[in-house]
């Protein structure tokens, strides 16, 4: 054991590893990254590990405490671990002879991929080129040398990369060279010259010769990148805190581009877009890893299985090089029993011999994670509780989304053949449509306007993840299923075609063209990530089938959780799809939506237009028929589950027409006189609609608009107990209360119509009443509320807006400025704000079961369908959670992993 072993209680920043041990394991991750501690756990499991060593991520936290200076302590440790190193692989650093090279990269807890930088070939200078060319050959040495000035330059001095390509291509050309490989030694050398020159130039100093002193650039560069724009915002998107830091790994370089007996790649050890069990991976004969991961050289797949699936001609490894295939086949399926999960592996052929770079449990589109969960499962790896435990619920969200029709069913439907206009790697799937741009921020802009984009790119970098999170799909013109915009889209859910190779894109014109076609700037296409094609115009899309193994994991998901969901519907269309996605009810149910169609509204309007209760009355009956009829429908659809239905809540100038065009027509058709009907509007407006004359208030004044809607609640609900098939369970629910006061009297009234209905019809429906807390002082009466409550509904949408003092409408405008600037850590609206709303929640919970123990207790704000939030409910201890139809699954799952959360307390 080394460094860490022997400084025993001191502060220890250095973890080597490799020769079949390490200082450090694979429960080290917060320590060594995600990278550090799966090489350590690698070389502990005996695998072909390249020796090397970690330099914790608690360096880099001392490093951005300290304003980036080093830990004392820190340069001695190095220096010892550089020597282990030495000894261990037999080679010198800086020395010609026998030259020891380095990679340095970074890996923090979670991956980041491509976010951070690495420097590979460490350790070149001109004599440690000879040197290496008398062992390695010539060729090889040079165009090392020049790999590794022209990435250092880039990650280290800051050099653009653009500058070297320029000196490269000018080069090629003048020397009447076409490919990389058709340069020999003393191209390369003649190249290195003028990178050396260039270098020179730019920062007025030589290109450091000095091996240390790169090393020790290196490691700060990588340090730096943690703090680099694109991992900010990367971190952002997928929050990941900025205090976990990065470690830094510098370990042995091993090469893949030694000829035609290396090679380099990447494999899973299950298929990441649909999560079946082949091996599957992609691979490049004389190449370094950067070759694969950039995109650069489209790569051959691992497996025959996958190249037969691709219908690639291009030779598998397992032909090429079956003995290699043979070992890394063995070493992957061990590393997935090890981790019990798909591991993603980065492995290197050096002269026939397999080296293991890498492991991590692999990112993988929601479809391939359930599967593989289920798998598992079935496999006996993990129990249910561990595949439950594995899935990310929002992730989910990309199995609820339509999809294409596939050839047949379009045929079958009488649908034109599809206009392909190129064909790529099936990269992520999901479909979408969409408007093609060319440039991340017009996407991100475009995106901000509500318009559906898709981002059609050569390749992407980490600069473009914000066009790509904005856009509805990503296509590019070169890569492989693991190039960037592979991973980054699956990670993101956003489907995506790579490496559609026939595609010629002309960014400065704004179009692209195929095969004589042009498409421009604008232009609508859609794209299936699944099959890799890129069609031309708007297809109509289908929805996504929820039962196999998707069923069943929701089976496993709805033993374990104690909340119960429900969804916020008033249509017979989202009550039947809520239903569908395993829906318990309906938590809360808008009914002023039934009064915006058509043919209502001209009742709703007389009825706001009268002066007195009379008229009032007279429009009300003729909307009591259409209200009862509608909730009939819902009833029947939800087949004696509950429905917690709304009165009316918002305020009554929203009925009514504004404009001057709006009011002559309104007026035309209506016949009420233009003047009157502007005339009311002026009276009705409201300076702060969300704090006027709404809710129970509305109820207060106009009684007998909530009387109208309990009368049609009610006797839907017994004409639907009459046809004898079914049990309604109707929850009236009185909004924006209060007081107690308000309630009473509302309850009061709800209570007398039902009485009327029930002796009137000789029928009695049981039913109860409650109301919404979405204001802070109903939050904090609660106690008192609760006696004239069977139930609460948090309305966190109203109760974020009240409490945060922050209108959702205007929000966009400040909230970006507020996260950068660490006052909301997550957007209010969308996860529960825990020391103000989700605090007044649980204020109101306590007092209300104070009052009333058997109180029910839901949510029905927008964050009843948000992982987190739908956590802080169960530990809040209320009774379920609604959201809208299609977060229903997503919900289940969440209300599952928060109870099985807890029960590991
Ligand atoms: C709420 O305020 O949280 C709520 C569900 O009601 P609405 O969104 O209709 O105001
Ligand atoms: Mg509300």
């Amino acid at each position: 054991m080394a460094e860490a072993a022997r400084k025993g209680a001191e502060q220890t920043w250095v973890y080597a590893f490799g020769g079949g041990t390490a200082d450090g394991d694979a429960s080290m991750k917060n320590l060594l990254g995600g990278k550090g501690a799966n090489l350590a756990e690698m070389a502990k499991l005996g695998l072909p590990v390249p020796p090397g060593f970690t330099i914790s991520t608690a360096v880099c936290v001392a490093y951005y405490q300290t304003g980036r200076a080093y830990p004392a302590g820190l340069e001695a440790e190095v220096n010892a671990a550089l020597a282990a190193l030495e000894r261990q692989s037999g080679k010198g650093f800086g020395d010609p002879a026998n030259p020891l090279l380095v990679s340095v990269r970074s890996g923090a807890r979670a991956s980041m991929p491509g976010m951070m930088d690495t420097v590979l070939n460490l350790g070149l200078n001109e004599a440690v080129a000879e040197g290496l060319a008398r062992l390695a050959g010539d060729r090889f040495a040079y165009d090392s040398y020049r790999r590794f000035i022209q990435m250092y330059s880039n990650v280290v001095l800051g050099l653009g990369h653009d500058e070297f390509e320029h000196i490269l291509d000018d080069y090629k050309e003048r020397e009447g060279l076409d490919l990389d490989t058709d340069l020999n030694a003393d191209n390369w050398k003649a190249v290195i010259v003028r990178y050396k020159a260039a270098v020179q130039k730019e920062l007025g100093r030589p290109f450091p010769e000095d091996p240390r002193e790169q090393l020790w650039g290196a490691i700060s560069a990588v340090f730096n990148s943690w703090m680099s724009d694109r991992a900010i915002i990367y971190r952002k998107l997928n929050d990941i805190p900025e205090d976990w830091g990065t470690a830094v790994n510098v370990q042995a370089m091993v090469f893949g581009n030694l000829g035609e007996t290396s090679a380099t790649g990447v494999a899973f050890t299950r298929d990441p877009s649909n999560g079946q069990a082949i091996f599957y991976g992609e691979y490049l004969i004389n190449a370094q890893g950067e070759d694969v991961v950039a995109g650069i050289r489209t790569p051959a797949p691992i497996s025959r299985e996958r190249a037969a699936t691709l219908g690639s001609g291009d030779k598998p490894l397992e032909d090429a090089m079956p003995e290699v295939y043979k070992q890394l086949r063995d070493v992957a399926a061990k590393l997935e029993h090890h981790y019990k999960d798909m591991q993603d592996i980065e492995f290197t052929v050096e002269a026939g011999r397999l080296y293991m770079l890498q492991t991590r449990n692999g990112k993988r589109t929601a479809a391939a994670a359930v599967k593989i969960a289920v798998d598992m499962v079935r496999e006996k790896l993990i129990s249910e509780k561990e595949g439950l435990l594995r899935l990310d619920p929002s992730q989910l969200d990309q199995l609820l989304h339509p999809r294409i029709p596939s050839d047949d069913e379009n045929k079958k439907a009488g649908g034109k053949p599809y206009d392909v206009i190129v064909k790529g790697l099936p990269a992520s799937p999901g479909a979408a449509v969409g408007k093609v741009v060319f440039d991340s921020d017009e996407a991100f802009l475009l995106a901000g306007k509500g318009e559906d984009v898709i981002l059609v790119r050569v390749e992407t970098s980490p600069d473009d993840i914000k066009g790509m999170h904005a856009a509805r799909a990503i296509v590019t013109a070169r890569g492989g299923m693991t190039s960037h915009a592979a991973v980054v889209a699956r990670g993101m859910g956003r489907p995506c075609v790579c490496g559609a190779s026939d595609l010629k894109i002309d960014v400065a014109r704004g179009e692209f063209s195929v095969r004589g076609r042009t498409f421009k700037k604008g232009d609508t296409v859609t794209i299936d990530g699944g099959t890799g094609r890129v069609m031309a115009g708007a297809i109509a899309l289908i929805k996504p089938d929820l039962s196999g193994d998707f069923g069943e994991l929701m089976s496993w998901a709805d033993k374990v959780r104690r909340l119960k969901v429900r969804a916020n519907a008033e249509t017979p269309l989202d009550t039947r799809t809520a239903v569908e996605f395993g829906a318990e009810g309906i938590g809360l149910c808008r009914t002023e939506h039934m009064f915006f169609e058509e043919e209502r509204i001209p009742a709703v309007r007389s009825m706001i237009l009268s002066n007195d209760e009379k008229g009032r009355r007279e429009a009300l009956a003729k909307l009591l028929p259409m209200q009862r009829s509608d909730f009939e429908e819902i009833f029947r659809i939800l087949e004696g589950r509950p429905a917690t239905i709304r009165l009316l809540d918002p305020p009554l100038h929203e009925f009514l027409p504004h404009t001057d065009e709006d009011i002559a027509n309104v007026a035309k058709a209506s016949g009420i006189n233009a003047d009157e009907l502007r005339r009311r509007a002026h009276d009705l407006h409201e300076s702060n609609p969300m704090l006027g004359h709404r809710g129970c208030r509305l109820g207060i004044t106009y009684p007998e608009i909530y009387e109208m809607q309990a009368r049609a609640i009610f006797e839907a609900a017994v004409n639907v107990a009459k046809e004898g098939k079914l049990k309604p369970v109707p929850e009236v629910m009185i909004p924006l209360v209060a007081t107690q006061r308000e309630l009473a009297i509302l309850k009061a009234l709800v209570d007398e119509t039902a009485n009327t209905v029930f002796k009137e019809t000789g029928v009695t429906v049981d039913y109860t009443v409650g109301t919404m807390i979405e204001l802070p002082r109903a939050a904090l009466q609660a106690g008192e509320i609760a006696h004239s409550a069977a139930f609460f509904s948090f309305g966190t949408n109203d109760l974020t807006q009240t409490t945060l003092g922050i209108s959702r409408d205007d929000a966009g405008r400040f909230l970006q400025a507020y996260s950068e600037k660490g006052i909301y850590e997550k957007d209010p609206f969308v996860t529960l704000d825990q020391e103000g709303v989700g605090e007044l929640v649980k204020i109101a919970a306590e007092r209300g079961k104070r009052t009333r123990p058997g109180i029910k207790l839901g949510i029905c704000g927008e964050h009843g369908g948000d992982p987190a939030s739908v956590e802080f409910c169960h530990r809040a201890g209320l009774d379920y959670v609604s959201c809208s139809p299609y977060r229903v699954p997503i919900a289940r799952l969440a209300a599952a992993q928060a109870a099985l959360k807890d029960s590991a307390k």
